[in-house]
């Protein structure tokens, strides 16, 4: 696998991207079983009022963002997908059915990529060009999605996580956006926020993360990175992160910690973090480093390869 990561540009005004994933509350791995997904139907849907709400903050703020759609979701409410890009958003593809990644093959990943596009693409008439796995899922175990990505014709991924956790993550992953070069082409990959600290990566500005950490430290973070770094910050959250009268499923304490804590806070943090820094969808993220990429790929010498030799794989 070989990364060019693309390179800062002081001389430009940093627009942070703003991520939506749009499943309902019962679609979130940490809560999953056997036999469970066959219930899902029978489950209260809150996705709609929940994303509904989420509209209309981000159009209170003005701002537009990116709303990655489970294709699950998409297919039962596709006048809600119609509504997301009658708002200005972006659309792109948070899979299917919210399996991870690296527990279906290359071809049921395929299936399900293009079952999701299929979805978003009925109820919207828009081609996606973005994906987002579920969890995070593309890890060691599953770069292999990268290929799928590129064949499928995807213009950027924003999947991986380069941290250590026991669900996701791939320490040592490049932190900012880069391009990963394969036999079958090129992709763009965002990657979620991240923030050194005493020599570790720390995720910040997304999901569990965003809801656990006191404001005070996502907004320093977002601040560094933009100010620091002169980076974007990429925040996710997904629509029952603002739902805080969701059913409570069972679970481990640990899972339903991660799901359950500080939902009540959410929604004035982000109207807070809103008006405290610029907004855009990931499309935004996109001119720019396609740009600079292609300096970095057609000048003769300075393509760097990064990330630990350890998970450099050569296609
Ligand atoms: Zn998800």
């Amino acid at each position: 696998m070989i990364h060019v990561e693309h390179p800062a540009d002081p001389s430009r005004p940093v627009v942070n991207a703003l991520t939506i994933d749009v499943e309902d509350y019962f679609h979130v791995s940490a809560f999953d079983a056997p036999g469970r997904r066959a219930q899902w139907a029978n489950f209260e849907s809150r996705v709609e009022r929940a994303t509904d709400r989420l509209l209309e903050l981000f159009e209170a703020a003005s701002v537009t963002a990116t709303f990655f759609v489970l294709g699950w979701v998409a297919e039962r409410h596709p006048a809600l997908v119609r509504r997301i890009a009658g708002g200005g958003h972006e659309l792109a593809s948070h899979g299917y059915a919210h399996q991870l990644v690296y527990d279906m093959t290359p071809a049921a990943f395929r299936e399900d990529l293009r079952r999701a596009h299929g979805a978003i693409g009925d109820a919207s008439g828009v081609e996606v060009r973005g994906y987002r796995a579920p969890s995070f899922s593309v890890t060691s175990r599953s770069l292999w999605a990268i290929d799928v990505l590129i064949e499928e014709g995807y213009a950027y991924d924003s999947s991986i996580y380069p941290i250590f956790r026991d669900r996701y993550g791939l320490p040592g992953a490049p932190r900012f956006a880069h391009t990963i070069v394969r036999q079958a082409g090129c992709l763009l990959e965002l990657p979620p926020s991240t923030v050194r600290v005493a020599g570790l990566t720390l995720p910040v500005g997304g999901g569990g993360y965003f809801r656990l950490y006191p404001f005070v430290l996502t907004r320093r973070a977002v601040a560094s990175l933009n100010s620091r770094d002169h980076r974007p910050a990429i925040v996710y959250l997904h629509p029952w992160e603002i739902d805080p009268d969701q059913p409570r499923q069972a679970g481990s304490a640990c899972s339903r910690l991660r799901h359950y804590v500080n939902l009540r806070e959410t929604e004035a943090r982000l109207v807070q973090l809103l008006r405290l820094f610029p907004f855009g969808p990931m499309s935004a993220l996109l001119p720019q480093a396609a740009a600079r990429a292609s300096v970095v790929r057609t000048a003769a010498a300075p393509m760097t390869v990064l990330g630990p030799p350890a998970w450099q794989v050569r296609s």
